[in-house]
């Protein structure tokens, strides 16, 4: 596995961001949240204390470097292991990338401290912020997000309405439902009157179809989401991603999102599901699919079985 590079990862193909250069500037599970639904496990540093955890020159450094080596990026993404607003440096680290490059960056965040005017202001220079937002009241949010003790549902949602207030990129906003937790009838009526007052350009739905790190929650049926997608407007669309019920279009995607992968470089089975988030068996029975269709074959390298397209200067499918 290739770790010439610390604080970047990917290209990874993603339905939001197109094809992101994930950006990860924070210490694995250093957080102001402790999430019931973590897909990273326990927060082992909660923190609302923002410090230059990594350092902010080496990682404008190496961003510098890889964007050399990779010709379609649709956007840099910062995310990954932590919070990434705990980076003291965070607008530093953006500013700094604008002077060298015009790919948009986007950032995603708990927007736990957007009420902090100098988080605000590190984040004026991305072109998306997309924070998460799962609940309008105390106990559901200290139930589902466990934060640092001075963070609570009124300051979330104070922070992204002042980041609103003078933002002019876009805000897209995840909404996290758990069933039974905060998808009540009366909470999502709370929820979209804040989201109105928020204004986000985009509102995406999300619920727990990964596997959580707390393992007695349950995921919202993708039924009652459209019936919510509905009611939360045409900017509302869905983007958990069901894998039992994959929907033709789910499929053609996924399929997508290897290829794209594969015909970049020879790759492992590993490798596919670290990029593409896709599980191994469903990789596995795509890459079956590709062999027979002749679209990709492999070949054994050092104990290992690398995949490579047939014709790896066609068109990304
Ligand atoms: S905010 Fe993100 S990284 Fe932090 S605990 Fe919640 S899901 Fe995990």
């Amino acid at each position: 596995m290739n770790r010439e590079t610390k604080y970047t990862y990917g290209p990874v193909p993603s339905r939001r961001l197109g094809f992101s250069l994930g950006v990860d500037i924070i210490p694995f599970k250093t957080c102001t949240f402790d999430c019931i639904y973590c897909q990273l496990g326990k927060t082992t540093n909660k923190t609302a204390r923002r410090a230059e955890y990594t350092p902010a020159q080496d990682i404008v450094d190496e961003i510098r470097r890889v964007l050399t080596k990779h010709k379609h990026i649709d956007y840099l993404t910062f995310s990954g292991s932590g919070e990434p607003t705990l980076h003291s440096r965070l607008g530093y680290i953006i500013s700094s990338i604008k002077k060298f490059s015009d790919i948009p960056v986007a950032v995603l965040t708990n927007g736990s401290l957007l009420t902090m005017a100098d988080v605000r202001e590190d984040l004026s220079h991305a072109d998306v912020v997309a924070p998460t937002l799962c609940g309008t009241a105390s106990d559901i949010v200290q139930r589902i997000n466990q934060p640092v003790s001075r963070i609570t549902s009124d300051t979330i949602l104070q922070g992204l309405m002042d980041f609103r207030n003078g933002y002019t990129g876009d805000i897209w906003l995840e909404v996290m439902l758990i069933q039974d937790l905060n998808d009540t009838d009366e909470h999502i009526k709370r929820l979209a009157a804040r989201i109105k007052k928020i204004s986000p350009e985009k509102i995406h739905l999300n619920t727990v179809v990964r596997p959580p790190s707390d393992k007695n929650i349950r995921a919202v049926p993708l039924e009652k989401l459209r019936v919510i997608q509905n009611l939360l407007g045409e900017r509302c669309e869905i983007i958990a991603g069901f894998d039992k019920k994959m929907s033709p279009t789910d499929l053609k995607n996924r399929r997508d999102d290897i290829m794209n992968v594969i015909k970049r470089r020879p790759v492992t089975l590993d490798d596919i599901v670290r990029v593409t988030g896709v599980h191994i068996q469903e990789a596995q029975k795509i890459l079956d699919s590709l062999i027979s269709n002749n679209m990709i074959r492999f070949s054994e390298h050092n104990g290992h079985r690398y995949y490579e397209a047939m014709n790896r200067h066609a068109t990304p499918g």
